[in-house]
């Protein structure tokens, strides 16, 4: 299986494979660039087919993360971790204690966090071996509380800034106050976002595969359940994917009728030639990795301490960032996604130069 020669090697600074015999993890972790600070991406837990295609996976996120963490002018570079197992049957604590070693072994080049397969209680075990996690301890929580570790607040937040910002560019209106929101998965993200969108005033209509999370949505926020294939075909202002990756397709394009697609969920569109269909058809598209940021932001945060205030504030910046994105597409005739990949590299460079010019002071904090 060759690296170097890999279509989605991408000039990746480092690529690690770890083996331990006691636990029989099998894990890669791939750094892809720490130009503007150490590399932070979730670790997943997958039952992967074959070491190829954990290896496929592992390149084209810690890429994506490169681009996600410079697109929110976060002070860190893009990387990713995969452990090749059954998340329901093939964790043990000596697993993860071993994912622990592996990462410390990196020295704080990469910084994991939870991801598909993984979460808290997962980032506490490997805590124990290696102070490079992040999500594994209580937070404060916006409204003043606390919280565990778990990002999908701020995520949540971020789309929500996104869809005002979406709902402004595109149909003019800076209130949510009426407009209609079909949210596709209820689940962390989903229903933190649509309890925000209730509170703004919009119209909610939501599916799940789980019907305890469609009946919380209904029961709590008074949203209309609809059957799962039905989503799509609304009549509504905007389409939430926060379920599921590749959900943009030539088949649900045709079905949908909103004209924004804005939500939390990964890697939405099922091939990127879609983001042209999309705005051929006068569809405005928000990059998933631009809006769904807030996650990466939070985990920063927690890691060189800065105040919930700051926070909002940077999560907030999501917004300002899509329209830029939607401004620049229009007058480029370019896809909301060609404008989003200028802007991540553009950020990346800029970023470049002030990193070499001095170590911003919040960066110290992250050998702690
Ligand atoms: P989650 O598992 O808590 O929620 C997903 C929900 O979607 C679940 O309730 C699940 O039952 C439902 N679902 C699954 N398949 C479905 C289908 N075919 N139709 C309808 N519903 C379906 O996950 P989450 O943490 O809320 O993340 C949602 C999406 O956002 C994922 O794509 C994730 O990668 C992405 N994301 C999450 C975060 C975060 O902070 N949690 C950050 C960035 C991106």
């Amino acid at each position: 299986m060759s690296v170097f020669t890999h279509v989605d090697f991408d000039q990746h600074e480092q690529v690690v494979y770890g083996y331990d015999r006691a636990s029989g993890l099998k894990a890669i972790i791939a750094i892809h660039d720490s130009t503007l600070g150490p590399a932070l991406g979730g670790c997943r837990m997958w039952n992967y087919t074959s070491d190829e295609e954990a290896l496929r996976d592992v390149l084209r996120l810690s890429r994506g993360m490169t681009y996600k963490s410079a697109l929110a002018r976060l002070p860190l570079g893009g990387g990713k971790a995969v452990i090749i197992g059954d998340p329901h049957t093939g964790k043990s604590e000596a697993l993860f204690q071993a994912m622990g070693d592996l990462v410390d072994s990196l020295g704080g080049r990469y910084i994991t966090a939870a991801d598909s397969g993984t979460g808290v209680n997962e980032m506490r075990i490997m805590a124990e071996r290696t102070r490079y996690v992040a999500g594994a301890g209580q937070r404060e929580a916006f409204d003043g509380g606390s919280r565990d570790g778990d990002p999908s607040p701020s995520t949540a937040y971020g789309v929500f800034m996104g869809i005002r910002a979406a709902v402004q560019h595109r149909l003019g209106r800076s209130d949510l106050d009426g407009i209609r929101v079909a949210i596709q998965g209820v689940g962390q993200v989903g229903f933190h976002l649509a309890r925000l969108l209730r509170e703004a005033g919009a119209r909610l209509w939501v599916t799940d595969i789980l019907e305890a999370n469609v009946q919380r949505a209904v029961s709590q926020l008074g949203a209309t359940a609809v059957a799962q294939h039905d989503i799509y075909g609304l009549d509504v202002d905007v389409f939430a994917p926060c379920a599921l990756g590749a959900i943009i397709n030539l088949q649900s394009i045709e079905a949908l009728r909103a004209p924004i697609i804005a939500g939390a969920a990964n890697n939405q569109l099922a091939d990127s030639s879609l983001a042209e269909t999309l705005r051929r058809r006068d569809c405005l598209y928000a990059p998933d990795y631009a809006i769904n940021a807030g996650g990466i932001i939070d985990v920063c945060y927690e890691r060189t301490g800065g105040s919930v205030a700051e926070l909002k504030a940077h999560i907030e910046g999501i917004g300002q960032t899509l329209t830029e994105i939607f401004q620049r597409a229009e007058r480029e005739g370019a896809t909301t996604c060609a404008v989003a990949d200028s802007m991540a590299l553009e950020r990346l460079r800029s970023g470049a130069s002030w990193v070499s010019a001095g170590t911003p002071a919040r960066t110290q904090n992250w050998q702690r």
